[in-house]
């Protein structure tokens, strides 16, 4: 039987950076995925001869080679990547849009502050205290829960403002209807607005090519189309998993990425109550267009967050999808960047059950319906010419191919800061340790291999 010192499940970038970093300790390590390529939530795929993302708007936490400290250039420095190696596109600028207000913002924060003192002068002096509070919290040591709007509102007075800075937040890694965690709140403010978005040539692609060439050099070793079935144990020790097939692997510890549900299932720990409690609720569909070389689109903003009342109300819809609300990405809007094609993404907050029940006829239809209404919905003039090529994917997409219970993207609305489980050899990485998006994935896998495992 083959044995190894650590097996990851999932090939996400929570998983191939935990593979990684173990690798290169010397010491044997097996990622098994179930799909036939890596990367889960933010992939790649083709159609038509076109290289498509499955998900990418931008990667967050950007950071020159210079900012040493910044969670980036740690990162990249403990995966053995060199700042260089990624070419990197910030975006010019992003912004907030609600019905009479504007926000934007870039990776330069004074643009953010100026902003807020032009559309908020009232709130200026309330939003430097908040930012102050912000660099003063530890976000990282866990702590109870303590709702962020509880917090906003303590701080400034302004309704308005205060859903304008939970919209870009929650729509990037809110786990939980209309509210989140300060520390969560804490982390994504410095990810999104403090340091901020970019792109890399070669997009997910290539980074993903990049962390399994540098895990295949270190000696790691990975099992495409390796669905697991169960963890093996034997009182508070793991020993090994069993794929769908049948096929045992033994080992010495376990990082699972799968999400927590996920894990307890793999587990046999039949506790439908923690299944359903870690379940995660809150799904989305995304609409993707590609035009033609000479289309002009109407705004220069890489990415915006609309919402077309002045509340935000990030929940999950009662209907197929949420169209009052939502996220459009032009990936050719960051500075220097020129895809190959014009883009479009559009996102929106999604009915997960009411996407699931529909039979085949009517899911083509309304996958159809979603991408049109889409474009209507957004508050910007469509592009000037017609796409010749799109594509949408729903709840029940990121359901299929990753395996996230209804289909919802960040995962458990309960966070594992630890990672820890009842077995003393066996961990969560990834999206349900509370680290989210492309860099917090990467940081969670590598956290827990430094903490727990060297
Ligand atoms: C449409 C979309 C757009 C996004 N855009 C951005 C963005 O612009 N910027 C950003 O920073 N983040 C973005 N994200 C979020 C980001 O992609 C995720 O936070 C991150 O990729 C999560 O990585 P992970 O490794 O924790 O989880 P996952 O990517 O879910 O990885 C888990 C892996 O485990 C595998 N797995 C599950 N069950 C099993 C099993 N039984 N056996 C074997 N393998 C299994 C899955 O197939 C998957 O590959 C986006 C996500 C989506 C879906």
């Amino acid at each position: 039987m083959e044995h190894y010192k650590l097996i990851i499940i999932g090939a996400g970038l929570s998983g191939l950076s935990a593979g990684l970093r173990h690798a290169r300790t010397g010491e044997s390590t097996l990622i098994v995925e179930q799909h036939s390529i890596a990367g889960g939530l933010n992939s790649y795929y083709t159609r038509k001869g076109l290289l498509l993302e499955t998900g990418l708007h931008a990667i967050t936490n950007y950071a020159t080679k210079a900012q040493r400290s910044a969670p980036l250039t740690r990162l990249l420095r403990q995966l053995k990547i060199k700042h260089h190696e990624f070419e990197i596109y910030p975006h010019k600028f992003s912004e907030i849009a609600f019905p009479d207000t504007k926000l934007k913002f870039s990776n330069d924060f004074e643009l953010f502050i100026s902003e807020i003192a032009k559309q908020f002068p009232k709130q200026i002096d309330n939003f430097k205290n908040l930012v102050t509070a912000i660099n003063d919290f530890d976000a990282f040591t866990p702590s109870k829960y303590i709702s962020a709007r509880t917090i906003l509102s303590t701080y400034i007075t302004d309704p308005l403002l205060i859903e304008m800075l939970l919209c870009p937040i929650q729509f990037y890694g809110g786990y939980q209807e209309n509210d989140l965690d300060w520390a969560q709140f804490t982390i994504m403010f410095e990810a999104l607005f403090k340091e901020g978005f970019f792109r890399c040539s070669g997009g997910i692609k290539w980074l993903l090519e990049r962390l399994l060439s540098g895990y295949a050099n270190q000696g790691g070793e990975i099992k495409f189309k390796s669905k697991v079935a169960k963890i093996l144990k034997n009182k508070n020790k793991v020993l090994g998993i069993r794929l769908e097939n049948g096929t045992e692997i033994t080992c010495d510890a376990i990082i699972s990425t799968a999400g927590t549900p996920n894990t307890l299932e793999f587990l046999e720990e039949n506790n439908q109550d923690e299944i359903i409690a870690t379940s995660g609720r809150l799904a989305y569909v995304e609409s993707l267009f590609i035009y033609d070389y000479n289309t002009k689109f109407s705004t220069e903003a890489a990415i915006t967050f609309f919402n077309n009342s002045n509340h935000f109300n990030y929940a999950s819809p009662k209907t197929l999808v949420d169209y009052n609300s939502g996220v459009i990405c032009f990936p050719g809007n960051f500075k220097n960047y020129t895809p190959e094609r014009g883009q479009l993404r559009i996102t929106h907050l999604a009915n997960y059950t009411n996407w699931k029940v529909l039979d085949k006829q009517s899911y083509k239809t309304q996958k159809d319906t979603l991408a049109k209404q889409s474009l209507k919905a957004i508050p910007i003039p469509p592009p000037s010419h017609k796409a010749f090529f799109q594509d949408s994917f729903t709840p029940t997409t990121v359901e299929r191919y990753t395996g996230k219970k209804n289909g919802s993207i960040y995962g458990s609305p309960i966070k594992n800061r630890l990672g820890l489980t009842n077995y003393d050899n066996c961990f969560i990485a990834g999206t349900d340790q509370g680290y989210l998006g492309i860099v917090g994935a990467m940081l969670s896998g590598l956290t827990i291999v430094n903490q727990q495992l060297l």
